[in-house]
């Protein structure tokens, strides 16, 4: 079934521009039904009541309870990669159940900004990997931050080869999550610095060496795995 998202759940809901032509492209038709979510972690069952030139309204027809979320918000803290990786990133990263996408301006930075364009074709790409995942939750992606402004909130891990403590053991579940993972030349000695200061722990990956894009994808698959 086709999953529409909508600006908030309702009674009767207006659908904007881009999902309308999403709509038409797919020739639905009034009386078909559609999955709606609102991005935030509301979804359900709803009819499309009008579909025109003038526009599309939905009518609810029953709210879902089931929940795709991790029992506290995950953010996945990146630094900044070259070309698409970023993309793939965010993509495998809503699928694995990211709430929220931080990106990191570290010192050994694989590239030292991103434009206006590509944050919001990241954010275009978590939406339709939500759309695609059956998540209820849109994870936000936010703009590029120095690492020494990230104040992470609840539980704080980096990934570093060689750490001996694992993720999972140390996972709580009692507060919220940051994951960190860093670019393709690793944290500087400043950067550890810094995130010692946040009170972050250091976790292993494994004995291998992982490329910059797949290390946070680890990070959240080792949190999949679990069945959370
Ligand atoms: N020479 C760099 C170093 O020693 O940190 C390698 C960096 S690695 C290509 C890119 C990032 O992926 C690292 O900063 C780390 O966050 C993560 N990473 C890669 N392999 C890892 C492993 N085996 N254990 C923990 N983190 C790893």
């Amino acid at each position: 079934q086709h999953r529409v998202r909508v600006e908030s759940l309702g009674e009767r809901m207006t659908l904007g521009a881009a999902e309308l032509k999403h709509l038409q492209v797919l020739r639905l038709r009034p009386g078909d039904t559609v999955q709606v979510f609102d991005g935030q972690g509301a979804a359900g069952e709803a009819e499309l009541t009008q579909l025109d030139a003038f526009g599309a309204a939905l009518t609810l027809r029953g709210r879902s309870e089931i929940s795709r979320e991790y029992p506290q918000p995950v953010t996945l803290a990146t630094a900044l990669l070259k070309g698409d990786k970023l993309a793939d990133v965010v993509r495998a990263g809503t699928e694995l159940g990211a709430a929220t996408f931080q990106l990191l301006n570290t010192r050994y930075a694989d590239v030292p900004q991103i434009g206006d364009n590509k944050l919001a074709r990241l954010r275009r790409v978590a939406e339709e990997a939500a759309k695609q995942s059956q998540r209820t939750v849109v994870p936000q992606v936010l703009a590029p931050l120095p690492l020494a402004q990230f104040r992470p909130e609840g539980q704080v891990f980096y990934a570093h080869p060689g750490s001996p403590a694992q993720l999972l053991q140390a996972v709580t579940w009692q507060a919220p999550l940051t994951l960190v993972s860093g670019p393709e030349g690793g944290f500087s000695p400043k950067d550890l610095a810094q995130l010692e200061k946040l009170g972050a722990q250091a976790v292993t990956l494994g004995p291998r060496i992982l490329r910059a894009e797949t290390a946070p994808l680890a990070l959240l698959g080792a949190l999949a795995s679990s069945g959370m």
